[in-house]
């Protein structure tokens, strides 16, 4: 690897962990003498970035491991058409391949049978032109992302309620100064342990910490009060508490006629979930029910938190309401130390989905249906706005119409692995074969990328420059600390090249803070509006809160915003909206054929699908394989001891994993974390079904039955 793109050569980088939303701050130092299979930079800390103190997590630790030659791509692929077979080639021959392969899609069928594919992951430039990409150069309605199936179920609760949709409305360190927290289905422990510092520091000062999750996980250890419901029930328990907070006279009635609205349908929604009802449904005694009511109700200030486990349901948007709905009957919003909260889960998922690669959304998060919106953007755009198309299929269902009449033909997939991480991905994987043409753009041969007809070596967080905007809502730098290897380009790059050979010349720039400067001028008096943001000023500033905008405060330039919410809610009477919400059963529920719940996760040494933990070995020596989490109980009525090759078969497929026998899951309930492909692949079981109002699909339960693997036993078998 050539160190001379080091910049400037020999000095250190300040830039931010590739992986998670905490978005760890990290210094690079060159290697003097890097091993020839090495990466040419290590790792440190720099505990001067406020979010993270210096601490960092194995897979930050561990992050350049990915940036060592032979482990990443660094020539273009193309499928060889004679042999059928991937093989290399040249930038030229790859690109005009790429962009032949969308232009004939269009031709034939429609602008709308070329689509884009996008990523939680991808800087907020590249999410930008992207999203231009698919708009004024393809023209397509058919562009959306992987953060479709993280947080978009918290993102349209927290519009519906707050009329504005930012994964924490407060800085992370506020936390450790709640006098109660609820975290509903998530793991920091694992998933961001530097976070943990503030869940320390907030019971270390008094607080209380309540989590909500049907598995004991090295979160919930720590907790006050651990709540078990079983998966798919979070919308009742929240009703449930709110029953309680009515029923012992805790409502905040000052709050809630001074900065609510929609009080009665709330209230009468919680009286039919009677405790008695809760636990039945929820599997929660009556008395953890009245215990949470008390910890939340008697401190001064409080915090829910929802992550994944709460969201990644087929009425996701419903059980945030039914969170933010205690919240607001209890007066826990819109003060200090008190609010609702979302921790987002990708690098940029709250970036991701503010500056246009959603198919609802335009950049500063403005609506694709909006027509001033669209003149706006336009304008910026330097087009017609009657050009623009309108609103396209939601991440699953644009996988699911792949290479179907009326579906998109040709796809450019760029930061996404869906044949591991969507759901149903043994369908998925069968739609992505049916494309008549798949441009995957990643830094490593991933899964998807070996059904592609066009692979493109893109470079990597350390080697490139570009904003992201972390689960608080700070938008900050990343920084290049080295030149990505010959053969390879940056996504930027990518972009433009596509553009010019599908005969736009113009506005696709390669200079990140060039992109960046437009993306100000597009997001200006939207929602999320970073007009006001400029590269020098995170430098200076180490971060800055959206929304920045470039107007002046006091004859000084508006310092961001850190806390939302302090003096009105963002809907047009400044009031927030409780949800009229009751509870629903999952898609799939347990039944004589398949007994038990499933439930997935994450584990400490991996992210997401994989694709790059998979790759660094301290991480997969760690962590090697998928396994099926069951309880002692369940492992003594099938026989299965630890280790035990398990089959769990759902409605979609079969997969096969060793047992891992532990109490810490609900004997009604099996856990497989989601990162790996092959005949052990979670997804290979979860349940497409789709929140009516996010398209968030039901990852988190469905409905199976495990039993012990004999020979043969149709490992990975799909249906
Ligand atoms: Fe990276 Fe997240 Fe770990 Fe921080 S917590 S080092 S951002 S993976």
């Amino acid at each position: 690897m050539t160190l001379t793109g080091m910049t400037p050569a020999a000095q250190p980088a300040d830039t931010h962990c590739p992986y998670c939303s905490l978005q760890c701050g990290m210094r690079l130092r060159r290697v003097v003498s890097p091993p020839p299979d090495g990466p040419g930079v290590a790792v440190e800390e720099r505990p001067e970035f406020p979010v993270n103190r210096g601490a960092l997590c194995g897979k930050g630790r561990s992050a350049t491991a990915v940036l060592a030659p032979g482990v990443r791509l660094t020539a273009p692929l193309v499928r060889d058409r004679r042999t059928g077979r991937l093989r290399e080639a040249d930038w030229d021959e790859a690109l005009d391949r790429a962009a032949g392969g969308l232009a004939d899609a269009a031709a034939r069928y429609g602008r709308d049978a070329a689509g884009v594919f996008g990523g939680g992951g991808l800087t907020n430039e590249k999410a930008y032109l992207l999203g231009k990409f698919a708009r004024v150069v393809l023209r397509t309605a058919n562009i959306d992302y992987n953060g479709r199936f993280c947080m978009s179920s918290a993102a349209a609760a927290q519009r519906a309620a707050f009329g504005l949709d930012r994964g924490l409305p407060f800085p992370l360190a506020d936390i450790a100064r709640t006098g109660c927290l609820i975290l509903v289905g998530g793991n920091p422990a694992d998933t961001m342990p530097p976070a943990m510092r503030y869940f320390q520091g907030q019971q270390a000062a008094g607080g209380k910490l309540v989590v909500v999750d049907p598995r004991r996980t090295r979160t919930a250890e720590t907790a006050d009060l651990h709540l078990r419901p079983a998966p798919g029930t979070d919308l009742a328990l929240a009703l449930g508490l709110l029953h309680l907070v009515v029923a012992e006279g805790r409502v905040d009635e000052e709050f809630v006629a001074a900065r609510t609205t929609g009080w009665e349908q709330a209230h009468a929604a919680a009286m039919a979930h009677w405790p008695e009802r809760v636990e039945r449904i929820t599997g929660v005694p009556v008395a953890a029910l009245r215990r949470a009511v008390e910890l939340f109700c008697d401190a001064p200030t409080g915090m829910v938190l929802t992550a994944r486990g709460g969201e990644q349901h087929s009425k996701g948007v419903d059980t945030v309401g039914a969170w933010i709905n205690l919240c607001l009957a209890t007066g826990h919003a819109g003060r200090p130390f008190s609010g609702y909260g979302c921790l987002t889960g990708q690098g940029n998922g709250q970036g991701g989905r503010e500056h246009g690669q959603k198919a609802d959304q335009l950049p500063g998060y403005r609506s694709i249906t909006d027509p001033a919106a669209r003149a706006h953007v336009a304008r910026v755009w330097g087009v017609d706005p009657d050009t623009l198309p309108g609103p396209g299929r939601s991440a699953y269902e644009l996988l699911d119409t792949l290479g179907t009449d009326g579906g998109v033909r040709a796809l450019l997939l760029m930061g996404s692995n869906p044949v591991v991480s969507a759901p149903h991905a043994s369908h998925v994987t069968e739609r992505l074969r049916a494309l008549d043409s798949l441009v995957v753009c990643d830094v490593v041969r991933s899964e998807t990328a070996e059904l592609a007809d066009v692979v493109l070596p893109t470079a990597q967080w350390a080697e490139e420059e570009g904003t992201m905007t972390n689960l608080e809502g700070r938008v900050i730098l990343r920084r290049a600390a080295l030149a990505p290897p010959p053969g390879v380009r940056t996504d930027l790059d990518v972009l433009h090249g596509l553009a010019e050979r599908l005969g736009v010349e113009k506005g696709f720039p390669t200079a990140a803070e060039e992109v960046f400067e437009e993306l100000r001028e597009a997001s200006a008096g939207g929602q999320a509006d970073y007009s006001g943001i400029s590269y020098a000023r995170i430098r200076a500033e180490d971060g800055v809160f959206w929304p920045c905008p470039s107007a002046e405060v006091g004859r000084r330039p508006h310092p961001g915003t850190p806390r939302l919410f302090h003096d009105r809610f963002a809907t047009p009477d400044g009031r927030a909206r409780f949800a009229d919400v009751s509870h629903r059963p999952a898609a799939e529920e347990p039944d004589a054929e398949y007994p038990l719940r499933l439930t997935t996760g994450r584990v400490l040494a991996h992210y997401q699908s994989g694709a790059q933990t998979r790759r660094t070995p301290e991480l997969q020596r760690a962590a090697p394989g998928p396994f099926v989490e069951l309880h002692p109980r369940l492992a003594a009525r099938l026989g299965v001891a630890e280790g035990a090759p398990l089959t769990v078969t759902s409605r979609r497929g079969t997969v096969t994993a060793p047992a891992r026998v532990s109490d810490r899951i609900r004997p009604d309930t099996v856990f497989m974390p989601f990162h790996w492909p092959g005949p052990g692949r979670a997804n290979t079981l979860t349940n497409p079904a789709l929140d009516p109002v996010s398209r968030m699909p039901e990852f988190k339960v469905c409905a199976v039955r495990v039993e012990a693997a004999d020979a043969g036993a149709g490992a990975g078998e799909e249906r």
